[in-house]
């Protein structure tokens, strides 16, 4: 219901100021990636209603794309080797392995950042500052595993042509970043919006790895609805089919209708 919920916002968003809305799977790290969770993400997308204006992308099909960032970034970029139990497990990362610019192997690649104060306008929160060497510090674009990190594969997918990026506030602290890396690279900067995300009632975020229910595809109408519920956009009591409700919900979109306070899903089972 989370992930539902998240996904119709951008649909209703982008559609509503006559946009085009696709789906990307975002598959750049196998040893997470669950066996079937794709197909079941497909298949609730369409049980409910939600196609793609475009083609399905994939990121792992744009290895080569990461591999020449890499290249782009890899004069502001060093060789890391703290494993995450050497770090804190809050604040930015001090920095240790600044010295080892020349290449060393079994090293995950950090970009070094700036200090500069950046703002952006974030179009549901409103104007967003931040200092990413005060925030996260320096980060890691490429992982000592070998595998493109989440944040750069997302910075160049995004920055090539995505004009809207709306997704949980879950992500927030993962946007200075990425807008960082797409100002390097050159590449374009989408707008961004995060709204709150559903939560069971200790405040976690509603997922699958909190064990929340899955969604029931045979209960499409009802999900969405309530969907739209929780997204300040209650339809009214008449029958709709999918296509009218999602019809209506892009019609009547309001993204500043969007509770500012979180939603809370349960109880707990
Ligand atoms: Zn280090």
């Amino acid at each position: 219901m989370g992930s539902l919920t998240t996904a119709l916002a951008s649909f209703c968003d982008i559609k509503s100021q006559g946009g085009k809305w696709f789906v990307r799977i975002d598959d750049i790290d196998p040893p997470r990636a669950m066996a079937g969770a794709e197909q079941a993400i497909l298949a609730g997308l369409e049980a409910h209603g939600l196609s793609g204006d475009l083609p399905i992308q994939r990121q792992s099909e744009h290895q080569a794309q990461f591999e020449s960032a890499r290249r782009q970034l890899e004069p502001e970029c060093y060789y890391c080797r703290c494993s995450r139990r050497s770090l804190a497990s809050s604040g930015p990362y001090p920095g240790n392995c600044r010295e080892f610019v020349a290449y060393r192997p079994d090293s995950a690649l950090r970009i070094s950042v700036d200090k500069a104060e950046r703002t952006y306008e974030d179009a549901y929160l409103g104007t967003q500052r931040y200092r990413l060497d005060q925030d996260c510090g320096d980060f890691i674009i490429w992982r000592r595993d070998g595998l493109v990190s989440y944040q750069l594969a997302t910075a160049v997918d995004d920055g090539q042509g995505i004009s809207h990026v709306l997704r949980g506030e879950d992500l927030l602290a993962s946007t200075p970043p990425q807008r960082y890396l797409q100002e390097r690279l050159g590449l374009t900067t989408p707008t961004y919006a995060h709204l709150p995300v559903l939560c069971h009632p200790d405040g976690t975020k509603l997922s699958k790895q909190s064990h929340a229910p899955a969604l029931d595809n045979q209960r499409a109408l009802e999900n969405l609805r309530q969907a739209l519920g929780y997204l300040g956009h209650p339809p009214p009591s008449h029958p709709f089919n999918i296509a009218d409700l999602l019809g209506w919900a892009v019609a009547h979109w309001n993204l500043n209708a969007v509770p500012r306070e979180r939603a809370y899903v349960g109880p707990l089972q």
